[in-house]
């Protein structure tokens, strides 16, 4: 009997072995991970740990003790190189093979490459590991100019991370604003705005045209714009799906391994969560999502352990994120599109709040600096209760009796 197998011990992976513990499963678990060490968080590899905050032993999961004592078999720095979905087995780069009962997914994301010249100099940069992490905090200690390359949550977040620094920081986007598939306007307009006052400069609209440099990047060409010069360059320009092990054997894909409400792939021995899996959505009116966060990571996990251990159910967890930038907490609660309608709650500024709506329905909550807001929108969007946006709006109207 092989028990069960989970393919990456990032966030996702770890909590599916803990959360088969917590439900009572007694068979053999098995976490395979190709990153070296025990899983860790990786959130404040952009935060906490590059301003020295923290340290690896402060981003782990649990302590090393944990695994042993609640039965876990973690299998740091191995690689499945393949899925025989006919023997229920994988097999890792090293040839081993392992069977399985049931095989969970949890693959994540890698770093979507940037396709320009001189993208794979020295000095040039993508953050999704600890290792890459490492390799970032001790180039930024020589460097005085930074260059960031997308304005998404990772490319803001290291960008207050060194202008908490004092380094000369320039974000250039391609796109005509910050977060642009995350948050509307008028919350685009504010982040960046505090970015502007700690001194950094953003340019939108602004295509990469090269990595300037020959032995070592020394700017980002701009097609049409001139160079910003910079010691180091860090390219955010988002991730793609870690899907290609269940592409190779057959498993429908789209933007991430499909699966099902239950979480589970077109094979009922395979699931799949996290970052690298797809899957319809109550919150986007049943349209297939696939969601990079803590979050959706740690739900997910929990869905398919329940279902593991007798106790299946749809997955209708509300998604939620958060993004520590300089002195901003940004919080959304929901999933919105860029044609929901924005309701102002408080002034847009420092704190405040806004709330998304589709066709008169409450469907996010964007808050910055305002946590109650966002556990009230969590609080709503749960129970499926939405109020007006006239109310939303009032400034006098007590939300949290509302919500209870
Ligand atoms: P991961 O945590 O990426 O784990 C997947 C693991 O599987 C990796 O270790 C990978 O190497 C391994 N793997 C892949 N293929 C194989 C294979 N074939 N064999 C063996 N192992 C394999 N989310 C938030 O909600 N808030 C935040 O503030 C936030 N900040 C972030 C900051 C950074 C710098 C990054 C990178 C992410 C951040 N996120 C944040 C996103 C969040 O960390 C991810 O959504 C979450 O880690 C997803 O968990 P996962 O288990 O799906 O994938």
């Amino acid at each position: 009997m092989g028990g069960i197998v989970v393919v990456g011990t990032g966030q996702g992976g770890f909590q599916l072995g803990a959360s088969l513990r917590e439900g009572g499963y007694q068979g053999p678990v098995t976490l395979i991970g190709d990153e070296p060490g025990l899983p860790y968080g990786r959130p404040p590899l952009s935060k906490a740990y590059l301003m020295g905050k923290t340290d690896a032993a402060g981003l782990l999961l649990r302590a090393p003790g944990y695994y042993a004592e609640h039965g876990l078999t973690i299998r740091s720095g191995e690689r499945v190189a393949a899925l025989d979905r006919a023997a229920q087995r994988v097999e890792l780069a090293s040839g081993e093979r392992l069977p399985f009962d049931h095989l969970v997914l949890a693959t994540g994301a890698r770093n979507r490459p940037l396709p320009v010249p001189g993208a794979d100099l020295p000095g040039v940069h993508q953050l999704r590991s600890l290792a890459e992490a490492d390799a970032l905090k001790a180039a930024l200690a020589g460097v005085t100019r930074v260059a960031v390359v997308g304005a998404g949550f990772i490319g803001l977040e290291f960008a207050a991370v060194c202008s908490s620094k004092g380094l000369s920081v320039t974000v250039i986007e391609g796109l005509d604003r910050a977060l642009a598939r995350a948050v509307s306007p008028i919350m685009a307009g504010a982040i960046t705005a505090s970015h502007e006052a700690a001194g950094a400069r953003l340019l939108f609209g602004a295509q990469v045209e090269a990595i300037a440099g020959r032995e070592r990047a020394t700017g980002v060409v701009i097609r049409g714009g001139g160079t910003v010069e910079a010691d180091l360059v860090l390219i955010g320009i988002g991730v793609l799906p870690n899907q290609d092990l269940a592409e190779a054997a057959g498993l429908p894909m789209g933007n991430g391994i499909e699966v099902d409400a239950m979480l589970s792939t077109a094979d009922p021995a395979v699931s799949a969560i996290g970052d690298c899996a797809s899957h319809p959505s109550p919150h986007a009116d049943g349209a297939r999502v696939r969601l990079e966060s803590v979050q959706n990571a740690v739900d997910g996990a929990r869905c398919v352990a329940a279902r593991l251990t007798g106790r299946p159910a749809a997955y209708t967890a509300v998604p939620w994120f958060w993004s520590d930038q300089g002195p901003l907490k940004l919080q959304i609660a929901g999933l919105s599109t860029p044609a929901d309608a924005a309701v102002t709650r408080g002034a847009p500024g420092a704190s405040f709040s806004v709330f998304r709506y589709r066709e008169g329905r409450l469907v996010c909550v964007e808050s910055l600096n305002r946590p109650a807001d966002h556990m009230i929108a969590r609080r709503l969007l749960q129970a499926g209760t939405s109020l007006s946006p006239e109310q939303a709006a009032d400034p006098g109207f007590d939300l949290k009796a509302f919500a209870l």
